[in-house]
């Protein structure tokens, strides 16, 4: 079937085409309470509120960020204990609750066929303090020398990234600060460690779906090297007799995995408690199928074998990274998920 469009209705088509990426979040009349996001039209937002700050000398490069991770790694940060953080309550969902406190953290770069600035890949991150802290994972913010990083919040306002301030390039976890140009930001309170079996919850933005929440539980507390992402770390078993195993803090950081799921662009996404505290976050997952040569005579798992292992910062090194944290309001064990 052929459809003809006359011009008129033509160029009624082309009106709504340039006018709808205007509109991000629909109007208050909506029945929907929940923020709802036009991906297409956040990351057009994204790329260019970050090329119009790239010019600044303040903004972080990959080519600093590297020398500055070097410069502070073991440092903790202070934050201050003035204010409130967003917390769920009796009127406000844990998602509506957090949402404008987690932030996407990506960098614009020039190729070398274009004068254009490009957006680099996306990962997620969380702001720890009014003033701009933000909390990410080390491996979101390595990236080329050329790279002029910086984050976007939920309300589509795009903030340079101008320097790391605290870095645990074991743990996987990096705080730096973004220039908030005078404002006070809504920010996450960091809780304590959860049990096993604990609900948790992470809102990401994995594969450019911004501000996505997942749910799962706390399924286990390990220790080990950082591993690069998706890969099946050496384990001690592994080592020769010889070698006792490494324990303590100073050489593996404990981790813990979750069932929530992830993925890409998730990376540095805070994991929450019911009560939207902070007590992870997002780093990497390793897929069980995943085998190494020296296993290759094991059998190998069959299809529907698999897990994909969520492994997350734990709040031992975020702890360590952010001390004089102040406190979430108290738990309501009522309020609503
Ligand atoms: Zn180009």
């Amino acid at each position: 079937m052929q459809v003809r469009l006359s011009s008129r209705s033509l160029s009624g088509v082309l009106a709504a085409c340039l006018l709808s990426p205007l509109v991000s979040v629909v109007p208050e009349t909506s029945a929907i309470a929940s923020p709802v996001f036009d991906d297409e039209h956040l990351t057009h937002t994204f790329l260019h509120g970050l090329a119009a700050l790239a010019s600044s000398d303040a903004i972080l490069t990959g080519a600093r960020a590297e020398e500055e991770v070097l410069a502070t790694v073991g440092r903790g940060v202070s934050l201050p204990l003035a204010s409130t953080p967003c917390h769920r309550t009796e009127e406000k969902a844990l998602y509506d609750a957090v949402v404008p406190a987690v932030v996407a953290v990506s960098s614009v770069y020039k190729c070398e066929r274009c004068s254009d600035w490009h957006l680099g890949g996306s990962g997620s991150g969380w702001i720890v303090s009014p003033d701009g802290l933000v909390v990410t994972n080390h491996h979101v913010i390595q990236r080329e020398a050329g790279h002029r990083m910086g984050v976007m919040t939920a309300d589509g306002e795009v903030y340079a990234i101008t320097e790391v301030v605290a870095a645990d390039p074991v743990g996987d976890a990096v705080v730096v600060r973004i220039d908030t140009r005078g404002r006070r930001l809504p920010f996450l309170a960091v809780g304590s460690s959860p049990d096993c079996g604990t609900e948790v919850s992470v809102v990401s933005h994995p594969v450019g779906r911004y501000w996505c929440l997942t749910e799962g539980v706390v399924s286990r507390f390990h220790r080990q090297q950082k591993a690069t992402g998706d890969a099946i770390p050496a384990i001690d078993g592994d080592a020769p007799l010889s070698s006792p195993p490494r324990t303590g803090a100073g050489t593996k950081p404990v981790w813990m995995s979750i069932t929530a799921d992830y993925t890409i662009g998730s990376s540095g996404g805070p994991v929450f408690n019911p009560a939207g505290e902070v007590v992870g976050m997002v780093s990497r997952t390793v897929t069980s199928s995943q085998t190494k040569p020296e296993n290759a005579n094991r059998r190998r798992p069959l299809a529907g074998e698999t897990i994909v292992f969520k492994d997350c910062v734990s709040t031992e090194t975020l702890h360590k990274l952010l001390s004089g944290h102040p406190q979430a309001a108290p738990a309501d064990k009522t309020a609503k998920r």
